[in-house]
């Protein structure tokens, strides 16, 4: 149904993204702020395009992977924005899989529909962030949590399932958004209930591998304790047992929290833990700390300690 999809943000998500695409037999249109990025597209033998506009003129869909809510909104509605492209814009469908606050989501959903008002083509827009990392993006098994029009994330699970596993409608614009945002909350929640709790316990005299044996036996068991534990040594393959390089950056859950903390004063919502764990991480990256996986929270519990 889509035959030409565009793709605009070709970072370290979008590049492996857009290659799955690719791979699945689209006619991919690529834009991106980054020269260097358009020249490896180019290189492929992939048609690369000036502007955001541009991309929107000559795609049936496109799909955004921008850092925040300010470059989407640049992207959408800024002077060389798709949304300004008129009757010239081709494109049917937008999708934002940016991590970005739900409502920015939603005004932009109206966005474009207004714009198709005027038009009067039928365009819509879905948001559809993703959960896993840059290794989930290259191998197509991330997870899209769908916000829109059902009938809009039907025609588009085709493009979904080339370049990820797990295809999820959350419900109406803006909820793919709340999805995303309230899953890396409980994420860093969960992080540094783990980490507080093995720091408490090797205080009090106990090692981390027997409670981390107890923890996955009993009720404390979690992803933070059986899958990704943050504890140096206790479990092979993770970011812990390598100096925390690799992962989900400190500085991506900080922004996460952020995102979550100002959606919970928007809503007014009583999220003592939301605004708490943002502080912790923000101070991470104050620290430096802000390109080592977010498990090495753990270590803030002993910073200044023998000091
Ligand atoms: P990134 O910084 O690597 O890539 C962003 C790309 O967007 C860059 O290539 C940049 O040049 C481009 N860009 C910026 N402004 C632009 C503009 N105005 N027009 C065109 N291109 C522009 O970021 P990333 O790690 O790929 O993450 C992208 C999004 O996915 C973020 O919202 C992030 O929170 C989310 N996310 C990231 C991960 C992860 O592990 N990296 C996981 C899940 C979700």
């Amino acid at each position: 149904q889509f035959e030409r999809v565009g793709f605009i943000g070709l970072g370290n998500m979008g590049s492996r993204m857009a290659d799955n695409l690719i791979k699945a037999g689209y006619n991919v249109v690529v834009h991106d702020v980054n020269h260097d990025v358009m020249k490896k597209f180019s290189e492929k033998g992939i048609l690369t395009k000036k502007s955001p506009v541009e991309v929107a003129e000559a795609s049936d869909a496109v799909i955004t992977m921008l850092p925040s809510s300010s470059h989407v909104m640049d992207v959408y509605t800024g002077p060389k924005g798709m949304l300004n492209g008129g009757d010239l814009i081709r494109s049917r469908l937008f999708i934002d899989s940016s991590t970005i606050d739900p409502q920015t989501s939603r005004k932009l959903s109206v966005a474009v529909s207004n714009n198709n008002i005027k038009r009067g083509r039928g365009p819509v827009m879905l948001d559809a962030p993703v959960s896993g990392g840059v290794l989930s993006a290259e191998a197509g098994s991330l997870t899209f949590m769908v916000g829109g029009s059902e009938e809009a994330y039907r025609s588009a699970k085709p493009l979904f399932l080339s370049m990820g596993k797990n295809i999820i409608y959350c419900g109406g614009p803006g909820n793919g958004s709340t999805a995303k945002i309230c899953n890396n909350l409980a994420m860093a929640v969960s992080m540094l209930g783990v980490s507080e709790a093995f720091a408490l316990g090797q205080s009090l005299g106990i090692t981390a591998t027997t409670l981390t044996k107890i923890f996955n036996s009993s009720s404390a068991r979690c992803w933070s304790s059986d899958t990704y534990n943050p504890v140096p040594g206790v479990m092979d393959g993770v970011p812990a047992s390598r100096n925390y390089d690799g992962g989900f950056s400190t500085k991506l859950m900080a922004k996460d929290l952020n995102l979550a903390a100002a959606s919970a004063k928007d809503v007014g919502a009583r999220s003592p833990m939301t605004f708490l764990a943002e502080e912790i991480f923000t101070q991470l990256c104050n620290e430096d700390h802000g390109t080592k996986d977010f498990s090495c929270v753990f270590r803030h519990y002993f910073c200044g300690k023998d000091e």
